[in-house]
């Protein structure tokens, strides 16, 4: 790819019909057109060129889904700054931790989540602008500047596009950087028809602080197809945008396919329109997968990816029969290998391995971690998934069970070795390991093992109110405490996650 991808934006916004509706918000009714993407996200990019955002700065966003944080990652794209979108949910401690690594020298945030922009900028030096949707953003669409004033850099001058959290495999934080060539192959696998069904009107409700999320959209505009932003999960507004819009595929994450499974609400609606149902981000249980089938009677597929490979490496595709349990095939131009963990040795099918990944979608490196990086990728340069699987005579692929330390809670990544290292720092807590128990709408919920000092009064309550104080929503101890006598550890310290998990 020679074109940068604000050059590859800008071909395909210019190229679609500018009355066409592009973005609709489903609570406040407004909608704009391709023209108004277009000339939107190039008004955005000038202003940003005009207070100092120039090609290769960071720029971060904490934001709920919205239209602007779209042109705001279009803007960015056209002056090839490098955006790193934040979960809106953390609090300040997390919202610096992850920042403190990127360094953004400007922010985009909303009404909701400024508070906590405002207080880091006050505690760190990096952050020289605070962008609020909700405040600057009208003042620059109604500025009457001309366009030919604005120019999208040529080619590629700035190998990075994005910085997104995760976990490594290491399990703990890292920053994934993806390049302006892997979400460009990505944006490429999107807009196959077997992947992503392609239909006039998407729901877009996947948080875009997630790959799946992000690229959901890209894959939508590409095709210049039309996305109902739902800025959060909300069961009636979600069923009456399938009804209003006749919405035919859903792309969505196993929390939602529990919803589609289980709620009474789906039955107050017409939702006949729907043919298709993709889900990926965490495993679908077979309970669910069958009930979703039935109960919409359609294809209901899975897909595999991670954030390491720009959100995508497998999926069972359109149209083609389906194994039950499996997360489909390899997508075209990725090559895969499953190998003994221990011995590195490569494994035939039916054999079950950690599953290794080579493509032009995995990412270039973990943000400031050398030493993470290398070790993310073996010897032949394959990408180290830590989820354990085997695929079948006919090349589908199963996932068993994860090596890597990393719990799925609503398909966000929580790191255990985060909740411990804070439980440890409490002064009645002696030892604690954190593991993901299974819960049908969750996904995994964490749950702590905890060991405290001897004629502690420390209660559940207190254990789950200390760690609520410190972490944002998804990283709470939803699925409880348990005060034990001893934590399982191997020769080396490393917590026996496996043992304590037959024990939960
Ligand atoms: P993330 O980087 O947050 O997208 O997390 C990637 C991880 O989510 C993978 O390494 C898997 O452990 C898990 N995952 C994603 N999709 C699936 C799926 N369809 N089935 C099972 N696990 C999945």
């Amino acid at each position: 790819m020679t074109r940068s991808l604000g050059q590859e934006f800008l071909r395909v916004f210019s190229t679609a019909d500018p009355d066409r509706i592009a973005m609709t918000c489903k609570i406040s009714t407004v909608s704009i057109t391709y023209n108004e993407l277009l000339v939107n996200s190039l008004k955005l990019a000038k202003k940003m060129r005009d207070i100092g955002i120039e090609s290769g700065d960071i720029v971060g966003i904490v934001s709920e889904n919205r239209m602007e944080y779209i042109v705001s990652i279009i803007a960015c794209f056209y002056i090839q700054a490098i955006i790193h979108p934040i979960n809106q949910n953390y609090l300040k401690a997390e919202l610096q931790q992850s920042f403190d690594k990127s360094k953004p020298k400007m922010v985009f945030t909303s009404n909701v989540y400024i508070d906590n922009v405002i207080r880091l900028q006050q505690d760190t030096t990096y952050v020289e602008t605070i962008f609020n949707f909700d405040v600057n953003y009208l003042d620059i669409i109604k500025d009457g500047i001309a366009l030919n004033h604005i120019e999208v850099d040529t080619g590629i001058s700035v190998e990075r596009a994005i910085i997104m959290n995760s976990s490594g495999t290491t399990g703990y934080p890292q920053s994934v950087v993806l390049t302006q060539n892997n979400v460009y192959y990505a944006i490429e696998s999107f807009k196959n028809q077997f992947v992503l069904y392609r239909e006039n009107t998407k729901i877009s409700v996947l948080p875009y602080c997630h790959i799946f999320g992000l690229m959901h959209v890209f894959g939508t505009l590409i095709q210049h197809s039309k996305l109902v932003i739902l800025s959060k999960f909300k069961p009636d507004l979600f069923c009456e945008i399938i009804q209003e819009h006749n919405i035919v595929a859903l792309e969505i994450i196993p929390t939602i396919a529990t919803f589609l499974a289980r709620s009474p609400i789906i039955d107050k609606y017409n939702l006949t329109s729907i043919k298709n149902i993709i889900c990926g981000g965490a495993p679908l249980t077979q309970d669910i997968h069958n009930a979703i089938q039935k109960r919409f009677n359609c294809q209901v597929r899975q897909l595999y990816g991670m954030t390491e490979t720009c959100g995508l490496a497998m999926a069972e595709f359109v149209g083609e029969k389906l194994k039950f349990g499996s997360v489909g095939k390899l997508i075209p131009k990725i090559e895969a290998k499953v190998v003994d963990p221990l011995t590195n040795e490569k494994l035939n099918c039916g054999k079950v391995g950690e599953i290794r990944l080579k493509s032009k979608m995995n990412m270039k490196e973990y943000l400031g971690n050398i030493e993470a990086t290398l070790s993310a990728f073996d010897d032949e340069g394959f990408l180290r998934t830590g989820d354990l699987g085997y695929f079948d005579e006919d090349g589908y692929f199963f996932i068993n069970d994860r090596l890597k330390d990393v719990i799925k809670y609503k398909g966000y990544q929580v790191l255990p070795v985060e909740l411990e290292d804070m439980l440890m720092l409490h002064k009645d807590i002696i030892d604690a390991a954190v593991i993901g128990i299974a819960d049908e709408r969750a996904g995994e919920l964490p749950m702590a093992f905890v060991v405290k000092v001897k004629n502690s009064e420390l209660n559940e309550e207190d254990v789950k109110c200390y760690i609520a104080d410190r972490f944002s929503i998804n990283k709470q101890l939803h699925g409880g405490v348990k005060f034990v006598e001893s934590i399982p550890r191997g020769n080396t310290g490393k917590i026996l996650r496996r043992q304590l998990r037959k024990t939960d």
